[in-house]
């Protein structure tokens, strides 16, 4: 048993009793208080992009620590907080001209949320329900909750969560039950908006879908003058290929959720992308009208000075060259389990690789992904299976030898566990 008074997230204590502490990270690496050595499958749980400590966020965070930490955000700004609105406008797919910060992935969803409902409520418009994905994850919270999938995760606070409309998840080559629930549930009139993680559901199993498929929502919404949220927490700054994975199908949605990648990783950081419609239908010397969301850390200039130093290296450095590079390797390794019985279902969107085990005998899911959790730890690789899905997202630094690590210790973890 610990003794540390720390509660830690999405963690049963009485399976997991004591935790391991990290005392550095670089690059791809965590270093371990005991002097191991653990390669970053995960990214940090899908934060960091270049790689930990890149050195220009690292000169960028002491920099602006040594002049202004923090400042409240409502009625004063500063520039770092201007460098990453302006430099986000460079970039984001064309049509949306605002940014609201806050400071994670589940407020950047929550505000979309609100702004949607604001817009509708302020042109006077009836319009309250939201359509989500079936197997969709948003956050943890209240209103994150309700746009997600439910389950076991979110079953003691059902009483709190909104119902949302339910779309199937676009299979792969059978998209089409998904394109005719969403055209039933938008001809109803009363549907603010639609939210969606583009190209591929991250903690709903990695499950991919195409572009085509994305572009064919984006429309049906559209259509239908329902808005269109594109939560982009996970996929935003790389991951999939892309910038954002929105430009895959070359769309643009009405909201677009920003987080985890925005500052490369180094901090706490979202914005809320929207169309001047959204902000318009909120701007007027009404102040009923004010959109009423802050939090105490809105744009931290800390925070802003990471993001906007991200942004930087984006502009300096062949940072889609290491993507495309490191999807290659990806790719490689992936190949090599193509012909290997125990794992099915191989896939890939740009950096992120994901497969099944086969062959997992009944009743022994809940199990499994702790024990190959710590087996892969053992062998000095971080993955985080969900159930019998094993998925890997590294860091762009991450060479095709280090990539080759991970997937042997994948294999050895998989021989052990399964015995
Ligand atoms: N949306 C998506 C698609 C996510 O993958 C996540 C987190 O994994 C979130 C929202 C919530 O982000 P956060 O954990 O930063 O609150």
């Amino acid at each position: 048993m610990t003794s540390s008074p720390i509660w830690h997230p999405f963690t049963q204590h009485a399976l997991e009793p004591s935790m391991r502490s990290i005392r550095g990270a670089d690059g791809a690496w965590l270093e371990a208080s005991d002097g191991q050595r653990i390669f970053d499958g995960v990214s940090s749980w899908w934060v960091i992009t270049h790689g930990h400590r890149h050195p220009k966020i690292i000169a960028a965070i002491e920099k602006q620590a040594a002049t202004l930490d923090q400042i409240i955000f409502a009625g004063f700004t500063h520039e770092p907080a201007e460098a990453v609105a302006t430099g986000l406008m460079k970039i984001a797919p064309r049509g949306l001209s605002h940014v609201f910060f806050s400071d994670s992935g589940s407020t950047s969803v929550e505000v979309a949320l609100k702004m949607a409902l604001g817009y509708w409520k302020n042109i006077g418009k009836a319009r309250t329900r939201i359509l989500a994905l079936e197997h969709g994850y948003h956050g943890d919270t209240i209103g994150t909750m309700s746009a997600g999938a439910r389950g076991v995760f979110n079953a003691a606070y059902e009483p709190l969560l909104f119902e949302v409309g339910r779309i199937p998840y676009p299979k792969p080559h059978h998209a089409q039950p998904t394109f005719d629930a969403l055209e039933i549930a938008c001809r109803r009139g009363d549907v603010a908006a639609f939210i969606c993680e583009p190209l591929i559901l991250g903690a709903g199993g990695m499950l991919i879908y195409d572009a085509d498929t994305l572009r064919e929502m984006r429309r049906i919404c559209k259509a239908h003058d329902v808005l269109f949220i594109a939560d982009e927490v996970m996929t935003c700054f790389g991951r999939t290929g892309t910038v954002f994975a929105c430009e895959q199908a070359g769309i643009s949605p009405d909201i677009l959720c920003v987080a985890k990648g925005l500052t490369g990783g180094s901090l706490p950081l979202a914005v809320t992308l929207c169309i001047s419609p959204i902000y318009d239908a909120h701007f007027s010397t009404d102040r009923a009208r004010t959109f009423f969301h802050s939090s105490s850390y809105t744009a931290n200039p800390i925070a802003c000075a990471a993001a906007a130093a991200n942004l930087e290296i984006w502009q300096t450095e062949p940072v889609i060259e290491r993507i495309l590079a490191l999807s290659q390797s990806q790719a490689l390794c992936l190949n090599e389990l193509e012909t290997d019985p125990r794992f099915t279902n191989l896939r890939q969107l740009g950096t992120i690789t994901a497969f099944e085990l086969a062959e997992v005998p009944p009743g022994y899911l809940a199990d499994v992904a702790l024990k190959l959790r710590a087996r892969l730890l053992e062998r000095g690789v971080l993955l985080r299976p969900l159930g019998s899905t094993i998925y890997v997202m590294p860091p762009y630094c991450t060479t095709k030898d280090e990539l080759t690590f991970a997937y042997r210790a994948v294999s050895d973890a998989v021989d052990e566990v399964m015995a």
